[in-house]
C-alpha cells in the first residue's frame, strides 16, 4: 500500500467552529471511518465521500458525540450493501449500536436484520493489535476518561506513523505511545489550561509533557475542539472540516 491519506471531518459552517459541541470524525484511506458522531451523513456529504465506499469503522468510546451517528449511517447505506462492514470499539460494540438503533427506528426496521448478518464485530482491549489492512497495523491504548476509552497507534513497517488519542486527560499509556515518536499525532484538545476541573488535553499537556518525549520531530493535530482557537505552540495545529494529513 503506498501513502494514506487521511481526512480529518468535523462538523461546522463550511468548516468553521461556531458554538455548541463540534463533533468530529476522520476517515483514513477512503474506506476507514473514526468515530460515527450525530452529524456524519452531513460531514460526509461536505466532503464528497460516498459512505458505501467505508467498510470499517472505529469507535473510541460510548458518547454520543462518537456513535449516535451510527442509526443515520446505517439507514442511509444498508440497503445497497451486500458486503460486510467491520465495526471495531470497546466490549459492547455489538449491543451498544443495536440499542441505538432500534431506539432510532424500532425494532422492526430492516437496518437491525443486516447488522445481524452482515456487521463483523471487533471488541479491543489495551495493546490490542488488530491488522486492518495486509501490513497495516493498529495497536490499541486505554485512555483516561469517564468511560473506557481507546485511542490506537497506526504501525507500518514496524514503525509508528500516525497516532490518535481519543477523550482523554494525560496517562501513562499515552506517555509510552508518544515514546515511539509517530510522526503525526490527532488528539483531543477539547482542554483549557483553565477549565475548573480538567476532562480533556489542553496545550500545557502538550507543552509540558508530550513534546519532552517527542522532541520537536512530531507534528500534533488538535480535534474535538470546543471554539475556534489558535495554537501557541509550533508543533501543534488545530484542524478544521476537510484538512488532510497524509501518512
Ligand atoms: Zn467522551
Ligand atoms: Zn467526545
Amino acid at each position: 500500500m503506498q501513502g494514506i491519506t487521511m481526512q480529518i471531518i468535523i462538523l461546522g459552517n463550511g468548516g468553521a467552529i461556531n458554538s455548541g459541541l463540534p463533533y468530529n470524525a476522520f476517515l483514513l484511506n477512503g474506506s476507514l471511518l473514526c468515530e460515527l458522531p450525530p452529524d456524519i451523513m452531513r460531514s460526509l456529504g461536505d466532503q464528497n465521500i460516498n459512505p458505501l465506499a467505508i467498510d470499517t469503522i472505529f469507535v473510541s468510546h460510548f458518547h454520543g458525540d462518537h456513535i449516535f451517528g451510527a442509526p443515520f449511517f446505517l439507514l442511509n447505506s444498508f440497503m445497497e450493501r451486500e458486503k460486510q462492514v467491520r465495526f471495531i470499539g470497546p466490549a459492547g460494540i455489538k449491543e451498544h449500536i443495536v440499542a441505538i438503533t432500534r431506539a432510532a427506528f424500532g425494532q422492526s426496521n430492516p437496518c437491525l436484520e443486516w447488522l445481524e448478518t452482515n456487521g463483523i464485530f471487533e471488541e479491543i482491549s489495551h495493546n490490542s493489535l488488530i491488522e486492518i489492512y495486509p501490513g497495516v497495523r493498529f495497536r490499541f491504548f486505554r485512555l483516561n476518561h469517564s468511560v473506557e476509552t481507546y485511542g490506537f497507534e497506526y504501525i507500518k513497517n514496524d514503525k509508528a506513523r500516525f497516532v490518535y488519542i481519543a477523550d482523554t486527560l494525560w496517562c501513562d499509556s499515552i506517555a509510552e505511545i508518544l515514546r515511539h515518536k509517530p510522526r503525526h499525532v490527532l488528539l483531543d484538545m477539547n482542554g483549557e489550561p483553565d477549565d475548573p476541573e480538567q476532562k480533556h488535553l489542553s496545550e500545557t499537556d502538550v507543552r509540558q509533557k508530550a513534546l519532552s518525549i517527542t522532541g520537536t520531530n512530531t507534528k500534533y493535530y488538535g480535534t474535538h475542539l470546543k471554539k475556534n482557537k489558535k495554537s501557541t505552540i509550533n508543533q501543534l495545529e488545530y484542524v478544521k472540516a476537510g484538512f488532510k494529513i497524509r501518512i
